[in-house]
């Protein structure tokens, strides 16, 4: 079934985490991306689905970030799938970057993974070889080449002067 019942915040030392109440295999959809609520600036209980588009996600803002999630948010068809297989109190977590170009509260991971990227504070931030290694969501890589082709335009131009 697909909702949010199977999903739970743990709350210790005012730090929120979410917390899975069953198991699921790689590929699994956990839930829905809810859409009710959209802004047009990041918040930090919303989840970025597209260029001038982010959604409260509710219980999901409760996600914390991994450089090696497993979860990911899947914003193109506004699911939440699991990455690898989970266990049943496991903790979700997603790799911030694949959904948010520029964060509204950047920080420091310390996740330990060894394709950990440190700063995390949106995809613009961060070199296209390190974004290889991770699940990018449309949005993302529309707004990254788009950057990549400015950069272009720019230097063509100082070419030219
Ligand atoms: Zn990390």
């Amino acid at each position: 079934m697909v909702s949010m019942e199977t999903l739970a915040i743990k709350t210790e030392n005012k730090f929120r985490s979410l917390i899975t109440k069953q198991a699921y295999k790689m590929g699994d959809i956990i839930c829905k991306i809810p859409t009710e609520k959209l802004f047009d600036r990041a918040n930090r209980y919303t989840v970025q689905i597209a260029r001038d588009q982010h959604t409260e996600v509710g219980k999901l803002s409760a996600l914390n970030h991994s450089c090696d999630p497993n979860v990911i948010l899947d914003t193109e068809h506004l699911q939440m799938v699991a990455r690898r297989d989970i266990e049943l109190g496991e903790e979700l977590s997603f790799f911030y970057p694949s959904t948010e170009w520029e964060m509204d509260a950047p920080f420091i991971c310390l996740c330990g993974s060894s394709n950990c990227i440190h700063v995390v504070a949106g995809a613009r931030f961060l070199s296209l070889s390190t974004l290889e290694n991770h699940y990018l969501n449309r949005h993302i890589r529309e707004m990254m080449i788009e950057l990549l082709n400015n950069t272009e335009l720019h230097l063509t131009k100082l070419m030219k002067a």
